[in-house]
């Protein structure tokens, strides 16, 4: 029996245009968007995460080690694709000045 191997590297550039919030409030999280479930470990105010559009947080260090092995997100495995990213429209791009 063979097992495909699916995983694959997300694109660099869809992860560097994934957000990077600043925790302000952390009780009103659920549960398992109270802490990086990489290192497991519980986030403090103020502290840096990476938001993917599935709405699950993860620290931006944790979260690159992860995604340069796979494109999924670590806790619901949705698939991070352009679309997901940046919305049916497509990146918006930038006209050169
Ligand atoms: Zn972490
Ligand atoms: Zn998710």
């Amino acid at each position: 029996m063979i097992i495909e191997n699916k995983d694959k590297p997300i694109k660099k550039e869809l992860l560097k245009d994934l957000p990077i919030i600043t925790l302000q409030n952390i009780d009103n999280l659920d549960d398992e968007k109270k802490l990086c479930y990489i290192c497991l470990k519980e986030y403090i105010i103020g502290d840096k995460v990476l938001a993917l559009p599935c709405l699950h947080n993860f620290h931006p260090d944790c979260v690159k080690e992860w995604f340069k092995e796979k494109n999924v997100c670590p806790i619901c495995k949705s698939e991070l694709t352009e679309e997901k990213v940046y919305g049916p429209e497509g990146k918006e791009e930038t006209p050169g000045k």
